[in-house]
């Protein structure tokens, strides 16, 4: 019998000329070796996480990092009684997260890692909606219609909260030009059902912060006068690592009195990769007994408030090690640096005279650039620039923006900690060809580029059946 020495290449073996099996259960086992490449082949045509500009999650790690969280994959986080250090790492990055955001010096303070700032968004909310319905009751009213007060704005996780909680959303609709909730008019929508208001710091759209401390000096004078006890949640989903370096004077968090939540993406400026996010109360007064868990688990008393009950405990490791590894130096030099890039960016487009920016400036936002053409009058728009540009790879969003202002049709580069300056250029130098080119391109071409630019749509409808009909929106996106 002759004897193999070696195996043959996954591109000499059946598996490379057979259909890869997608939809059901394979009968027969494969070799790991042919199941990586054929997965790692396919996934090869998604895009490079390096060049996609749409998002604000993290897509660098330091090697250091990475290596922890291998060797922690294995961890559940959940598992408190096996993996006491990882609780308490979590809780080192609670302490350090809520100082950072001023929270009282008073062991009062509690918080939470979640999944990202969604979890963490409808803890918050079930919080408010808990105390508001307490205090209802004590006064016998009718607890029936809690409502919210915020932005028209918000990321699509709010109204994921309110559908799913049952509350109404009270919206403060935003009109050309104002880009963030009007404190004001936010105030004076509060009314004896309202829960909260939502103030963003680092708007989806345009990366603006809005107003805390002018709704929150207008929602005491109202308080006061009404006896209502209306908080405000801040979602610091994307600017809640970046304010207190760049603009460590900006006074948004728990410094304001009425601020009692804030939530925060880990793996946004946070710096982690995907898959963590923190929840913090300035007091536990803020978070009703009644929605946190005590459970009796593999051996110890544990207090649980997460919608989930399971999760990796390698995103949290990640965390603090972010946190010791850079330090309020190592934050504030990157910030710096990114809002320095911001700030090129956006000079760079407007010089064009081809591009007009929407987002802020000078560290007064999240580090993005939100830009819209100039011209009125162009047989394209920004959904074919931004279809254009992944012909160089490049992917950026169009999107419309919020509700009211939706005929408002905009870019947006995101920049991450791996976006230097010389990548920067490249971008510049393909976003000019990419308009030169659609400049001489005539309009019905254009229109045959803009039908088939769909191939993911033609992915998504052979996955799951649930994304039929889909008719919610999404705003923008994350
Ligand atoms: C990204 C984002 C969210 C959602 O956060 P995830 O961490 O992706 O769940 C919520 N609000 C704002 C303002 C965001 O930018």
């Amino acid at each position: 019998m002759i004897r193999l020495a070696f195996s043959t290449s996954v591109y000499g073996s059946r598996w490379d000329i057979e259909p890869i099996p997608k939809y059901s259960l394979p009968e027969k086992e494969m070799p790991p070796n042919i199941a990586y490449k054929l997965i790692r082949d396919d996934l090869q045509l998604d895009g490079n996480p390096g060049l996609n500009l749409a998002a604000f999650l993290t897509t660098y790690m330091e090697d250091e990092a990475e290596k922890l969280m291998t060797e922690n994959l294995s961890k559940n986080f959940i598992d408190y009684e096996e993996y006491p250090i990882t609780v308490e790492l979590q809780n080192r990055c609670v302490n350090m997260i809520a100082r950072l955001f001023n929270a009282p010096n008073d062991d009062e303070t509690i918080g939470v890692s979640t999944v990202g700032s969604s979890e963490a968004i409808m803890l918050a909310v079930l919080a408010m909606k808990r105390l508001w319905k307490k205090r209802r009751i004590a006064e016998g009213k009718p607890t029936d219609k809690p409502n919210l007060v915020m932005a028209a704005s918000v990321q699509v996780c709010w109204e994921k909260a309110t559908r799913y909680f049952e509350i109404e959303e009270n919206f403060v609709y935003l009109s050309e030009g104002t880009y963030v909730l009007q404190p004001e008019k936010a105030v004076e929508l509060v009314d004896e059902n309202t829960i909260g208001i939502c103030a963003i710091l680092g708007s989806t759209y345009t990366g603006h912060y809005e107003d805390v401390k002018a709704v929150n000096d207008l929602l005491l004078v109202k308080n006061k006068k009404t006896g209502w006890d209306v908080p405000i949640h801040v979602d610091a989903a994307s600017g809640g690592f970046v304010a207190p370096f760049v603009n460590p004077d900006l006074v948004w968090d728990f410094r304001l009195e009425l601020v009692r939540s804030i939530n925060v993406s880990g793996h946004k400026y946070g710096l982690c990769y995907p898959g963590v996010g923190w929840a913090i109360w300035k007091s536990k007064r803020y978070l009703p007994d009644e929605l946190i868990f005590n459970i009796n688990y593999l051996g110890s008393d544990q207090a649980s408030f997460t919608l989930n009950f399971s999760k990796s405990a390698s995103n949290i490791i990640a965390q603090y090690y972010v946190l010791i590894r850079l330090g309020r130096q190592g934050f504030t030099s990157i910030m710096r640096n990114l809002m320095s890039t911001t700030d090129y960016l956006a000079a760079k487009l407007e010089s064009t005279n081809k591009f007009e920016v929407l987002s802020d400036r000078n560290g007064n936002g999240v580090p993005l650039v939100a830009f819209r053409l100039t011209a009125k009058d162009l047989h394209y728009d920004e959904f074919d620039v931004a279809h254009r540009l992944r012909e160089h790879q490049w992917i950026v969003p169009s999107y419309t923006m919020a509700p009211h202002i939706n005929n408002i049709k905009l870019l947006r580069v995101v920049l991450r900690e791996d976006f230097s300056r010389e990548r920067c250029n490249l971008f510049i130098t393909d976003l000019l060809h990419t308009v030169d080119y659609l400049d001489k391109m005539d309009k019905d071409y254009i229109h045959i580029k803009r039908s088939a630019a769909g191939r993911w749509k033609a992915l998504k409808s052979i996955s799951v059946l649930a994304f039929k009909d889909q008719s919610h929106k999404t705003n923008g996106v994350c």
